[in-house]
């Protein structure tokens, strides 16, 4: 999986690219971009966007439309063949830098649009660290219940509120009912609150009633984002039993836009965190050797908060937690082969959620119901306001990045939304 588009010395002609945080030459991530016509495909490359509609000519295949679900279906052969073209053109001393300089556009100028049509979204609960400590809210003595080791649990989502990095969020009314109170009242979430989690985009996807075998699931994903699960907390309190989230989460989702390719990726693979002595051994279905032994990515996560009195006192954003992407409990390959064992059919541009992924300890909690635990222990802010729930004008933005000896570091971009009352 490694080879010379991760090699560390590659530069780009596009001198932002060099040293970028996000998008050096070594990342390429695919998107949507609009900068005032049709929606287009396009590649983040520093500060700036490849239009690989104006420049197909340098390319045999290209995206073509206004989402990547039909090249994405194609599978990974087409999208290995682009990034080792990109390369090609976009790296110093290449011969083809007149005709791909005149299709870049200022990534500032430019409006960026939900990467796939999202057919259906499904939100997992791989990250075992939210699991414990939002289990231990509930029943401290039994954080986590007996299936969790044994099932990649999940839900399915909705996708027509999934928005991509920017779009504001209106706190959603519902019913809630306080734990002392007699009856349940309505009105505006007073516990609204994010989750900082991983997407993972599907490529080609199943024929229904043929489960994608564990071996093949990698070859299933497309991509990477970030995902923010905004949730309210006080309506899922009151709603979520017998079935689980219903309006406590369905209002909005909030994915970053830049598709950041397995390809991309492939410096930042780990074997996946050992279970520890007692623990049972995942079902055959659920198990591969190789899965196991590189099917873990070791990103970096974060998440910021900027309150509207922030911005008027000029204050950077405030950053609220580190996380990384090893605390997942199953791996995105067992997430997909559960998924589609019982003959459920993916399908190009359906998004998986990993769920929230929270580190073991204070500091990397993924969610402010951890943070605050549950409510009752507010955060201090550097314009000295408190937290314990989001307020009207925060605006909450997630990170992601890949950081290791002898790879150029890159970044997924933003995941950013701002609550409106
Ligand atoms: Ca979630």
């Amino acid at each position: 999986m490694i080879d010379h588009t991760h090699d560390i010395t590659l530069k780009s002609w596009v001198t932002s690219a060099n040293g970028h945080p996000d998008f050096p030459i070594q990342n390429l991530p695919l998107g949507i971009f609009r900068t005032g016509d049709t929606p287009r495909p396009g590649v983040a490359i520093g500060d700036m966007i490849l239009d690989l509609t104006a420049a197909k000519a340098l390319f045999d295949v290209v995206p073509q439309g206004e989402t990547l679900n039909a090249f994405m279906a194609l599978g990974s052969a087409p999208r290995r063949a682009l990034r080792l073209r990109l390369v090609e053109v976009l790296r110093d001393g290449s011969p083809h830098r007149a005709l791909a300089e005149a299709c870049l556009h200022k990534a500032s100028d430019c409006t960026l649009h939900l990467p796939f049509h999202i057919g259906d979204y499904t939100d997992f609960y791989v990250g075992i660290h939210h699991a414990q400590n939002v289990g231990a809210l509930f029943r401290p003595d039994n954080p986590l219940l007996p299936n969790y080791k044994h099932v990649p649990i999940g839900y399915h989502g909705r996708a027509s509120s999934v928005q991509a990095s920017g779009a504001d969020v209106h706190r959603p009314h519902g019913q809630t009912k306080a734990p002392d109170g007699d009856t349940p009242i309505f009105g505006p979430s007073k516990r609204l609150d994010y989750e900082l989690e991983l997407g993972v985009w599907i490529g080609p996807g199943n024929e229904m009633g043929a489960p994608v075998g564990i071996d093949n699931a990698a070859d299933q994903v497309a991509g990477f984002c970030l995902l923010n699960d905004w949730s309210a907390r006080d309506v899922q309190a009151w709603e979520y039993q017998p079935l689980g989230p219903f309006l406590a989460k369905n209002f909005a989702s909030t994915v970053s836009p830049w598709v950041i390719t397995p390809e991309a990726l492939a410096p930042f693979r780990v074997a996946q965190t050992q279970r520890v002595e007692g623990d049972p051994h995942p079902m055959p279905y659920l198990w591969s050797d190789s899965d196991q032994a590189t099917g873990a990515l070791n990103l970096e996560l974060g998440v910021s908060i900027l309150t509207a009195q922030m911005r008027a006192q000029g204050l950077p954003p405030h950053r609220l937690a580190r996380s990384n992407s090893r605390h997942m409990y199953w791996t995105v390959a067992q997430m997909i082969a559960h998924h589609t064992v019982g003959g459920c059919n993916l399908r190009p541009g359906d998004l998986l959620g990993t769920g929230t992924l929270s580190g073991p300890d204070a500091g990397m909690h993924g969610s402010l119901l951890e943070m605050t635990n549950g409510g009752k222990s507010a955060i201090e802010l550097p314009s000295g306001e408190t937290r314990t729930f989001l307020q009207d004008g925060d605006e909450v933005t997630l990170r992601a990045r890949g950081v290791t000896d002898g790879f150029a570091p890159i970044g997924f971009g933003e995941c950013r939304g701002t609550i409106r009352g």
